[in-house]
């Protein structure tokens, strides 16, 4: 059985603490896309976390972590993340790493440099760690498999002709250093040697896994609305974030996918440029971003405080919809227990009407968020066990969510750890 665990929103919504749950459960979890520029934290027995590369899945014994063909692959990232982890007391992961899967080369990050230097102030507030100039290469057709690693000759000939446009690029435009074939070559052949007892055929490998009726879990990085097709172009990330693209990032047949959960947070955050229409700002967001997530809302992987806003119902309905949601996991609602009344943006007023449809982008840019105030429930719910025994605003504010969506929500999150959850029998 396959199950999918993607995001709803701008990423962060605590998929990396969903995957650490469920992978108790699991044989194999499987990155599927993006790179070392989102981090997931998970909190377990062994401690606090932020993965970047590692699937979440990579904390128990039992389980296979897969890096899939659609994922950045950054080895030098991957490799000390595991060193990381092991010198923190985790036993040694199994890892695999897809034949089909592309490597982050140290140009690539050079180049996402060099392009937010160039852009200043118009920025798309890359992480810079190289991802759009990865994806730009894949699918210009320069990029390297790993493998090819595996063919010393026709590397060489491929350094060559790769330094050759590059450095077009590096003399003219960003009058940086030049590249040279030979530290190509070198960097490649470092990258072989670290990652060659990994290399599998993936695609073979879930396959057979598949049919022997292992448990797989496909793990996405950010959410819905950083999708390059469906999300807030072009402030979106490089890869497909959705589920769909779970299928074709692991390799496996899409209709094996069954359970596609969409982790959905209770208030709403952001990182880097874009409209985020229910964005709050002040003492109001500064509170907020204080107590939310667990010890505050700063990125994983670049410290950087997130932008805060109330649950934004219009975003999240069509996150969950373009996402082919099963199940919603509705994350990170202990934090919220401080308010008196929680806002809740339920439509967008667009050049004097509202709707509920999330529009494109020029239109989002115009957007005012309508707001609908819940009571709030006062209390810590971190804890509890049980739907019934949440008070009863905190469940109206679930029910009243749920009902908007259109989707189920089959989890409720209350708090970071591994049993902090209260499933919804019945749903
Ligand atoms: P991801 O990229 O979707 O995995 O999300 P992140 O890990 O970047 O952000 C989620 C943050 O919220 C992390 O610090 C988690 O430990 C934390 N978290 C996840 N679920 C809950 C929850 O239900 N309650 C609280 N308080 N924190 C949570």
């Amino acid at each position: 059985m396959v199950n999918a665990i993607v995001g709803a929103n701008w990423g962060d919504e605590g998929k990396g603490k969903i995957t650490d749950m469920m992978a108790k459960e699991a044989d194999i979890i499987v990155r599927f896309q993006g790179g070392a520029n989102a981090g997931h934290t998970i909190v377990n027995d062994y401690g606090k976390f932020a993965l970047h590369t590692l699937p979440s899945g990579v904390f128990y014994g039992h389980t296979t972590s897969v890096i899939g063909n659609g994922v950045a692959l950054n080895i030098p990232v991957l490799f000390r993340e595991i060193q990381s982890i092991v010198d923190r007391g985790v036993p040694k992961p199994k890892i695999l790493v897809s034949d089909r899967a592309q490597m982050v080369m140290s140009y690539h990050i050079l180049f996402d440099q060099y392009e937010e230097e160039r852009l200043g102030g118009k920025s798309f507030g890359s992480t810079k760690s190289g991802i759009a100039p990865f994806y730009s290469d894949k699918y210009a057709k320069i990029g390297f498999q790993v493998s090819e690693l595996f063919d010393e000759e026709a590397l060489k000939e491929k350094t060559e002709r790769i330094c050759e446009t590059k450095n077009v690029l590096l003399e003219h435009l960003y009058h940086k250093p030049l590249l040279k074939p030979e530290d190509l070559m070198a960097e490649l052949m470092e990258y072989k040697e670290m990652v060659a007892p990994y290399v599998c055929d993936v695609s073979a490998y879930l396959w057979d896994a598949v049919k022997a009726g292992k448990d797989i879990l496909l793990e996405g990085q950010l959410g819905s609305l950083k999708d390059p097709d469906h999300g807030i172009y072009p402030m979106v990330t490089s890869s497909s974030t959705l589920a769909a693209y779970g299928a074709i990032g692991a390799g496996i047949p899409p209709y094996e996918i069954q359970k596609i959960i969409t982790v959905c947070k209770a208030y709403s955050s952001a990182v880097g440029a874009g409209a985020f229409v229910s964005e709050i700002f002040g003492e109001e967001a500064d509170e907020l971003r204080r107590r939310g997530g667990d010890g505050g809302e700063y990125g994983a992987t670049t410290g950087r405080p997130r932008r805060m806003g109330w649950f934004d119902l219009v975003a999240s309905k069509y996150g969950c919809r373009i996402q082919g949601t099963t199940d919603v996991a509705f994350t990170v609602l202990d934090v919220l227990g401080y308010l008196d009344e929680i806002p809740v943006c339920t439509g967008y007023r667009i050049d004097g009407e509202v709707t509920t449809e999330f529009p494109t982008t020029a239109k989002l840019e115009k957007a005012e968020p309508v707001l609908e105030v819940l009571p709030g429930w006062k209390c810590d719910i971190r804890g509890i066990r049980r739907y019934e025994d949440l008070p009863e605003n905190c469940r109206n504010y679930v029910e009243f969510i749920e009902e908007r969506l259109g989707f189920p929500i089959t989890m409720v999150s209350n708090g970071p750890g591994r049993d902090d959850i209260i499933y919804r029998n019945g749903k």
